[in-house]
């Protein structure tokens, strides 16, 4: 069953209902990873993208785009926008594996894994890191 307590699809103006392990619709679900948390689940799907000379895979579940981005073009369209080329939904994991570095011809981006709303060459993101002086010390009590 989806996360509990959802009978339609996570995408905001869509009313259609879920499907078995899906939190989205027919229409908007995309083919991935079930995940079971406890008595739900969620999909998670994984997509291919390039950096420069860098290619990764990029993780997100089913719910977050859904709700976030009204959907898989939505969520294409985020990672574009964050820089990334040559995105494509990988359906298999004949697909995920063929993705792999080397195999692709790329290095493995550092960037790869779970989504990030903002990666280090966005704006913002890449200023000193001026945080050292209050970053609390780990307590050391253990001796
Ligand atoms: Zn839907």
């Amino acid at each position: 069953m989806p996360m509990e307590g959802l009978t339609i699809c996570a995408v905001l103006e869509c009313t259609a209902p879920v499907g078995k392990y899906n939190n989205l619709c027919d229409d908007h679900r995309l083919p991935g990873a079930i995940l079971r948390m406890g008595d739900s689940t969620v999909v998670i799907t994984a997509w291919y993208a390039e950096d420069g000379d860098e290619c990764g895979i990029i993780l997100l579940n089913e719910w977050a785009f859904g709700a976030h981005f009204s959907g898989a073009k939505g969520f294409e369209e985020k990672l574009r926008n964050q820089g990334f080329v040559n995105i494509r939904l990988l359906c298999t994991p004949e697909e995920i594996d063929a993705a792999r570095p080397p195999t692709s011809g790329k290095k493995a981006g550092s960037w790869s894994g779970p989504w990030r709303t903002q990666y280090a060459w966005e704006n913002g993101a890449d200023q000193p890191d001026d945080s050292s002086e209050t970053r609390p010390t780990p307590a050391q009590t253990t001796e």
